[in-house]
């Protein structure tokens, strides 16, 4: 049994004899230790227990916390310290909770790998069962199997202030083949963009982190690292302190190990916030979770649309066993359309690049962040600034933002996307109201890859066709949760992914519960 500043010690070890990972752009020890001290104090009195006391927790880098740096893994931001706290960040501390650190990501959350960060990328956890990096020895019960992780639950934290480490190894032995290394120096990607929230939970180094989610950035790193990923509705949770990718797409995502931990952190921070105008004013009905929540009655659809070109064998056939699954337990499982979402990437890329290429224009070396030193005009100062302080992906998605948005482009591709965006939206109300209850799909086209695969790979499609799957459920703001479902025959995690009607999270965690 462990008091709060014991697994808080814990975590940080945990932390630092995975470094080699790169989870973390910024570990706050410190803050991390007092959070922990006041944990152990509220749990010694008389007042009662706070729903996230004392549980280790991890922020992406593009949510702002008070007094320590957030730098979403990019130049521009390197020594950006904000004066507050994002409401996500606060919410956890008002609930309790010990902020361990700051994750890695994709520089301003442009990805789907976590490989385009300003300090180098992140690896994925379960790439410690192939291979140690290291010369000392790494345990491996860091990546913990469906059923072992519900040991280290929060649920579990909060009843016992416990971490497990009885975790059984899981042996190369038990997968018939494992992923095609090309030398000593080759990994597997974590996915993203935000990989190291999604490697610092399956590494048990925290119980819950937050990522964001965009096009799929919760959910993909999620089905890669075998934890679950979750994206709410939009509006229910506020992006007050969450640095912009794509205003009207972003939400704030919950990663754990499991869907009970990933309700109870969304009972914390779930809400209307005044200083976010998305968020809804209607008031949050906590999630109640029965164990004994039954299939039946309840209508689940397949989507014809989600068989995309390039999807694993193995990916199809676990979901195909898992709608069977859904079927024999009493479920009415049936074929659905939703006809515009092949047009779905394009029109986010679109989208998306219009939004950055707005948002970015406040980092021009005077206000925020990074500032050239090139003082010969005020252009040239904005372009080094911009030029020193953005990768190339997100100084590609500016420009392609600047050129659809000019006067004789906007209405052809602007116009146009948001036009095709409401289809989308469209497509999934209409199914909705003919009385399906949730979505079944894939997450992910296949197992995590190997790094040496996934940069060989054109950068619009690890970017882009990496979400197929998640993305329309951020156009239509829809809530969409990843659970792992299988092992690979290479013996990696495979997440599959139930998407919900609008604010009806209680439905879609219910059947994400049942299934996990
Ligand atoms: N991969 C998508 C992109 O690069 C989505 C990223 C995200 O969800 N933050 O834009």
């Amino acid at each position: 049994r462990l008091s709060p500043k014991e697994l808080c010690e814990r975590c940080l070890r945990r932390s630092q004899s995975l470094s080699e990972l790169n989870i973390f752009i910024t570990l706050t020890e410190e803050t991390a230790r007092s959070q922990a001290a006041k944990a152990v104090n509220r749990l010694k009195g008389e007042n009662p227990v706070l729903n996230l006391d004392g549980i280790p927790v991890a922020f992406k880098d593009n949510f702002c916390t008070a007094g320590t740096r957030t730098t979403c893994a990019s130049n521009m931001l390197r020594n950006f310290v904000p004066p507050y706290n994002a409401t996500m960040v606060q919410k956890v501390l008002d609930s309790g909770a010990v902020i361990v650190g700051k994750t890695n990501m994709d520089e301003f959350a442009m990805g789907s790998g976590s490989i385009d960060s300003v300090v180098g990328p992140v690896k994925n956890p379960w790439t410690l069962l192939f291979r140690n990096f290291s010369k000392k020895p790494v345990s491996h019960d860091v990546c913990c199997r469906q059923k072992t992780v519900k040991k280290d639950s929060i649920a579990h934290g909060i009843r016992k202030h416990n971490i497990h480490t009885d975790v059984p190894e899981l042996g190369k032995s038990e997968a018939s083949s494992s992923p095609t290394f090309v030398d000593n120096s080759d990994w597997l990607v974590t996915g993203g963009s935000s990989g190291g929230s999604a490697a610092a939970v399956a590494s048990g180094t925290v119980l819950a982190a937050f990522g964001s989610d965009t096009g799929g950035s919760t959910r993909n790193p999620a089905s890669y690292c075998g934890v679950v990923g979750f994206k709410p509705t939009y509006g229910l949770l506020s992006r007050h302190g969450l640095i912009p990718l794509v205003n009207s797409m972003d939400v704030p995502g919950i990663l754990t190990k499991t869907v009970s931990d990933a309700a109870l952190v969304l009972n914390s921070v779930a809400g209307h916030d005044w200083r976010d105008s998305t968020t809804v004013t209607d008031s949050f009905k906590p999630v109640v979770l029965d164990k004994n929540f039954s299939l039946h009655g309840l209508h689940v659809g397949i989507p014809k649309e989600y068989h995309a070109p390039g999807t694993s064998p193995v990916v199809l056939d676990v979901w195909r066993q898992a709608a069977d699954l859904l079927e024999r337990e009493g479920a009415k499982v049936s074929q659905v359309s939703l006809p515009h979402t092949q047009h779905s990437i394009m029109c986010y890329h679109v989208l998306c690049c219009c939004e950055v290429a707005s948002n970015m224009a406040r980092y021009d070396g005077i206000e925020f962040g990074h500032r050239a030193n090139q003082e010969s005009s005020t252009e040239g100062l904005f372009a080094a600034t911009r030029h020193e302080g953005f990768n190339d992906v997100v100084r590609g998605r500016i420009l392609a933002g600047n050129f659809f948005l000019l006067r004789r482009n906007y209405e052809r591709y602007f116009l146009k996307a948001q036009k095709v965006r409401r289809l989308i939206y469209n497509d999934f109300q209409q199914i909705f109201s003919e009385g399906v209850d949730v979505l079944l799909t894939p997450t992910t086209l296949s197992d995590a890859p190997t790094y040496s695969w996934f940069t060989q790979q054109d950068s619009r499609l690890r970017s882009e066709q990496q979400d197929v799957f998640t993305q329309p459920a951020n156009m239509a703001g829809v809530p969409a949760i990843t659970v792992p479902a299988a092992l690979s025959p290479r013996g990696l995690p495979i997440g599959l992914q139930f998407i919900g009607q609008n604010f009806q999270e209680q439905k879609l965690l219910s059947v994400a519960h049942w299934f996990e």
